[in-house]
Order: C-alpha cells, then sequence, then structure tokens
C-alpha cells in the first residue's frame, strides 16, 4: 500500500500546481525514483493509474527516470556507484558509505495543456 500513498501524493502534488498555474489536463507526469527508494516503479503506475481516475491526471502518462545510486566512499575520499543501498564499496570493498544519490522520488515537471 505504500506505492498507493505515494501515487496519491503524487495526484496532491499535481492539484497544488494546477490550482497555481490553472491547467485543466496533465498529459506526462515525469517522475525521479532512484533506484536506492525502495519503490518500484511498476507498483507506482498501477497505483497512479487507481488513484488518477476522475481528476485531471486522469489517463496521464507516466516518464519515470530512474537515477542510479551514488555513495562517498570515506576510505577512498571520492564518489563510488552503488548498486544496493548495503553493498560495500566496488572499489576498496569497505562500508565507510555515505548515500549521496539514488535515493530520491519527486515530480519533476508536469506536461499539461
Ligand atoms: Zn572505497
Amino acid at each position: 500500500m505504500h506505492e498507493l500513498a505515494l501515487s496519491q501524493g503524487i495526484i496532491d502534488v499535481i492539484r497544488e500546481q494546477a490550482a497555481v498555474q490553472g491547467f485543466t489536463r496533465v498529459k506526462t507526469v515525469r517522475l525521479v525514483i532512484g533506484t536506492l527508494s525502495h519503490v518500484e516503479p511498476e507498483a507506482i503506475e498501477f497505483g497512479f493509474d487507481a488513484v488518477s481516475r476522475g481528476t485531471i491526471a486522469e489517463g496521464a502518462t507516466l516518464a519515470i527516470e530512474r537515477p542510479p545510486g551514488e555513495a562517498f566512499c570515506l576510505s577512498c575520499e571520492k564518489p563510488v556507484p552503488l548498486a544496493e543501498r548495503f553493498d560495500p564499496c566496488p572499489d576498496c570493498g569497505g562500508h565507510q558509505l555515505v548515500v549521496t544519490g539514488g535515493e530520491e522520488l519527486r515530480v519533476k515537471e508536469l506536461e499539461v495543456e
């Protein structure tokens, strides 16, 4: 149900933007879902489909970007790619990592008419 709540949150963002910008129809919703965010894009699509019915976002296409995980390794003192949250550093094998990217979940842009 996590994704359903998130989908509802996306609709809330769209409603707020519609009130501010005065658009009446949303064609595309560009979402950023980081690969470390533990959110399934398919589940968001499914949830969005359900909660958007009867709203100005009904029938809108979801365009989902999946930025990869990124961390800063304190041992290597440099940024490294991170496939999974608790993976070791790909360079030194250490766990002194600070996650710096890939956890985001946000509405990046709305294409409206
Ligand atoms: Zn390292």
